[in-house]
């Protein structure tokens, strides 16, 4: 299983180490016992669970390089795309936002057994004070790109990254958003589209400019 995993990774010239790959199995293990008690996630499968959030997750190394910084992840979930990030790069400062206390109180319980260090706030993000403090902004699956980028791209510093991680439409959505990106000072940098198992995504990076 690990090789597999290991192949897939060096797509995007990512190393996994023995304990990386420990943390996704244990990261697979958590979701889907907790998946049953409270709704987590659509995808339960071993390879679809690596694939469609571990992987995916990862792809945002398409579009920037990943070290220190600080990480603001809005809408997290069940910690998509952000826990994976911190496992395959540790030193990242991660915090995530979400406003349902289940699942943030399922973050608490993994972020332990994972032995790792992220800031879990419940809440909404429009509630939050910390605006300008994050070097790079992360959403996925939260809300159209007009919305998310009122909700995302106060928290960015300037010259921070908003990412943003879409579907099949997320061209179209970039298009519809464009004046709202502008209004909160940011400019539209880079598309990337690639496939994943015969779906479409689309990562967008919005730079903070003012
Ligand atoms: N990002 C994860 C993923 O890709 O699997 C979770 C996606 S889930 C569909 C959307 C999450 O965003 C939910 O957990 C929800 O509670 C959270 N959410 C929606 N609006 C929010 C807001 N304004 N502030 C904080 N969290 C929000």
């Amino acid at each position: 299983m690990k090789t597999q995993f290991e192949t897939l990774l060096k797509n995007l010239d990512l190393e996994l180490t023995d304990k990386q790959f420990n943390q996704f199995e244990t990261y697979y293990k958590y979701l889907t016992e907790w998946n049953e008690k409270i709704n987590l996630t659509a995808i339960t499968d071993y390879d679809g669970v690596f694939m469609k959030h571990f992987y995916d997750s990862l792809t945002l190394t398409k579009l920037v390089t990943f070290n220190n910084q600080s990480l603001l992840d809005v809408g997290s979930g069940a910690g998509f795309p952000s826990i994976p990030l911190k496992i395959m790069f540790p030193e990242l400062k991660v915090t995530i936002i979400d406003a349902l206390n289940k699942r943030i109180n399922f973050l608490k319980v993994l972020t332990e057994a994972l032995d790792i260090d992220v800031t879990l706030i419940h809440g909404r993000a429009e509630e939050q004070n910390d605006k300008e403090s994050y070097d790079l902004v992360t959403a996925r699956a939260v809300a159209n790109l007009n919305v998310l980028s009122e909700l995302c791209l106060p928290f960015a510093k300037i010259k921070g990254y908003f990412l943003v991680m879409k579907g099949s439409k997320g061209e179209e959505e970039l298009e519809n958003a464009q004046s709202a990106i502008e209004l909160l000072g940011g400019t539209h940098l880079q598309t990337i589209s690639f496939e994943i198992e015969n779906e479409m995504r689309t990562l967008l990076k919005i730079e903070k400019v003012r």
